[in-house]
């Protein structure tokens, strides 16, 4: 309780708060933790970024599982955890959410879509690797549907895929820029749902510390940057933020 307590007077001391989330707050939602023990990358073996541009049999591969898994992220809708750190955005404490997930789950929940910086991209829609134009993954599933065949963008005849970043694929160089000045322009960053292994994005809380904001972690085990944070919580994200925040 005494923590709920110190979070909530950290986040009113704070001027320029920003939320930096995994793949725990969206578990809440029912979205499965690919990585974790069981997860389904411990299963399949994850489809490179090299092997789905230069090989047919590799990309229709990936939209099989994509269609295969997708319902599950289709039926999933926000938690308390996601409308805390709305509501934190709606009284302009919070300056962004930049976010491992690639669920949407933050823009359902009401933060304007550009305060979300998705290191990960989107897996809720496709693009061109090429022009990056959107495609909506209904119109995939149609084109899909028939032989599995694959869909070339309609512009400039690019290869689609969704837009995930997916392994062996270099970060998005924009994103990481954006989420890099909302850190060193936080006073408080918090941490949400993820076990800060996978870099370059668990390098942002360490970049937030080092710049003298306050780090607070919410995760439900134990982290590897528990020792440099001001604060941890080792909780349910969703139970804890809506106590903090004051929301259902
Ligand atoms: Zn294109």
């Amino acid at each position: 309780m005494a923590k709920v307590d110190e979070l909530r007077r950290m986040i009113a001391e704070a001027n320029n708060l920003v939320a930096f989330t995994g793949a725990g707050i969206s578990t809440e939602s029912g979205i499965p933790d690919y990585r974790s023990p069981g997860g389904v990358w411990t299963k399949y073996r994850p489809i490179e970024f090299g092997d789905f541009l230069a090989s047919a049999e590799a990309r229709r591969e990936a939209w099989r599982r994509k269609f295969a898994s997708d319902e599950v992220m289709q039926r999933a809708t926000p938690n308390a955890g996601h409308r805390a750190l709305a509501r934190l955005c709606e009284q302009g404490k919070m300056t962004a959410v930049v976010t491992q997930n690639i669920d949407g789950l933050h823009q359902a929940s009401g933060v304007p879509g550009d305060k979300v910086i998705e290191l990960h991209g989107n897996a809720t829609y496709a693009a061109c690797l090429d022009c990056r134009r959107r495609y909506e993954l209904d119109w995939v599933r149609e084109i899909f549907a028939i032989d599995e065949g694959l869909p070339l963008c309609t512009d400039c005849g690019g290869i689609i895929k969704t837009a995930t970043i997916s392994f062996g694929q270099s970060m998005p160089e924009a994103e990481m820029e954006r989420a890099h000045a909302v850190t060193l322009a936080a006073d408080l960053f918090i941490v949400l749902g993820s076990s800060l292994v996978v870099y370059p994005a668990a390098g942002f809380p360490i970049l937030a510390k080092r710049n003298r904001a306050r780090l607070v972690i919410v995760n439900r085990e134990p982290t590897e940057q528990d020792d440099i944070a001001d604060l941890v919580i080792n909780a349910e994200i969703g139970a804890t933020m809506s106590r903090v925040v004051g929301v259902n």
